[in-house]
């Protein structure tokens, strides 16, 4: 694998990145139901993903699969019957997995229901209730200041049946069966970077290195939060056995700096390369070690499995003022954020595919690189230059035990450097790769 997009490139994924979020955002999603199934298929005419359905009450561990919610509609009128509160003008707000309902209720009755954000009061917060039967409406604090008393009617005209949890995956075979696991989350409505943003870098990713020879195979999971990496896992422990380096993406288009949250194991060959690939960026980061509170890194890294998988995002779940409102639109994610944070993964999948250890093939003593064309031919100067100077430490290193990972490490040079070094060195049969099977 070689994919690094060139500047131009980069820049026309991003605004692509961007068409796709705005093309799904309408669409009301949650972990079950047509909504996500919709984005499933909208996905399909950029990657050939295969959509799973896995039916209500399947035992998933120590979970359940949840009855399917579905819904058509909902609002709230006052006596004028005119829609204080309207579904059609943002599927925020009806509160995720609502009871279907329809009645009428004094304001006092109403306000029972209602979820607004007092200190933001513009904002329409986004609330669930997956897993306990309820119904509420979510609105601007302010919209809810201007009701007045009387008799409301309300409808929610959703269903909660028997169905199933639906899921997209998509395999791309390498040479080795080992695989790295790129995992999002695709149960939020309209909500940009907490969800969609993951789910179109993922997608392009797919579809970028679909048309390249890879090392390792890539799996791509779209899937509901929490319980869809739960049903998975439940459902595909010998897949999961194979996953050797994993990331699960999520807010990865707003304009804030990388947060990369480390593995369980905590120095993983997927920890190592995610902060160096972010060391040589040169943009702001910061890495924190592994916490079992946040996306489905949680349920990968859970002990029974304890998965080399991380989590790389710009600004983290929750500390955004805009995560879980209405604020988190198309707005908030911006099309150079986004092809930026596409540039980080492909450089840390690069190191991935591309991380091996070589034997040097002439270990006693330096073999001399100036007859061979690959060092300066003046002597004296003071420094060798950094690509001579990753040739011998590649050499020094090569000795079947040190990755290029671990050369680049240690010499503080760019992977890049050093893997166009080693490739140069193996050119000229200085160098032989160790197979992937015997490290
Ligand atoms: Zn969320």
């Amino acid at each position: 694998m070689d994919q690094l997009l060139t500047p131009t490139e980069l820049a026309v994924a991003g605004e692509r990145m961007h068409r796709l979020i705005a093309d799904v955002y309408p669409i009301c999603r949650s972990i079950t139901g047509d909504g996500i199934r919709q984005t499933l298929r909208r996905l399909r005419e950029q990657v050939p993903l295969e959509i799973h359905e896995v039916p209500t009450g399947t035992q998933v561990f120590d979970w359940t699969v949840p009855m399917e919610w579905n819904i058509r509609d909902a609002w709230v009128k006052n006596s004028a019957d005119e829609k204080v509160i309207d579904f059609r003008r943002s599927n925020l707000h009806v509160v995720n997995y609502s009871v279907p309902v329809r009645r009428k209720m004094s304001l006092a009755e109403l306000r029972e229901h209602l979820h607004t954000l007092p200190d933001r009061p513009d904002w329409v917060p986004y609330r669930t209730s997956y897993y306990q039967e309820n119904w509420g409406f979510c609105l601007a604090a302010n919209e809810l200041a201007r009701l007045q008393e009387g008799e409301y009617e309300v409808c929610i005209d959703s269903t909660l049946e028997h169905g199933s949890l639906t899921y997209g995956e998509y395999y791309l075979p390498g040479r080795r069966t080992d695989e790295v696991l790129l995992s999002c989350h695709a149960c939020h409505p309209s909500l940009c970077n907490d969800n969609l943003s993951g789910v179109a870098l993922v997608a392009t990713i797919a579809e970028l290195l679909s048309n390249v020879t890879l090392e390792y195979s890539y799996r791509f999971l779209f899937i509901p939060g929490t319980i869809g990496s739960i049903a998975w896992l439940a459902q595909n422990e010998l897949q999961a056995s194979r996953i050797r380096h994993g990331l699960v993406v999520a807010c990865i288009g707003d304009s804030g700096k990388f947060h990369y949250k480390r593995s369980r194991r905590g120095n993983a060959e997927i920890d190592r390369a995610v902060v160096h690939a972010l060391k040589y960026s040169g943009e702001e980061f910061e890495v924190r070690d592994f916490s079992p509170y946040g996306y489905d890194e949680r349920q990968f890294c859970s002990p029974g499995f304890n998965l080399a998988v991380g989590s790389l995002t710009r600004t983290p779940h929750g500390q955004f003022p805009e995560y879980h409102t209405s604020a988190d639109n198309l707005d908030f994610v911006a099309p150079q954020a986004l092809a930026g944070s596409l540039a980080i993964y492909l450089s840390v999948l690069r190191i991935l595919d591309n991380n091996a250890c070589f034997h040097n093939l002439n270990p006693k003593c330096e073999p001399q690189l100036g007859t061979r064309g690959l060092y300066r031919a003046l002597g004296g100067m003071a420094d060798a230059g950094q690509f001579e100077m990753a040739m011998l430490w590649v050499l020094n290193l090569s000795d079947g035990d040190h990755s290029l990972l671990d050369i680049a490490e240690r010499a503080d040079l760019p992977f890049n450097l050093i893997l166009r070094s080693a490739q140069t060195l193996a050119d000229q049969q200085l160098l032989g790769r160790v197979s992937p099977t015997a490290i």
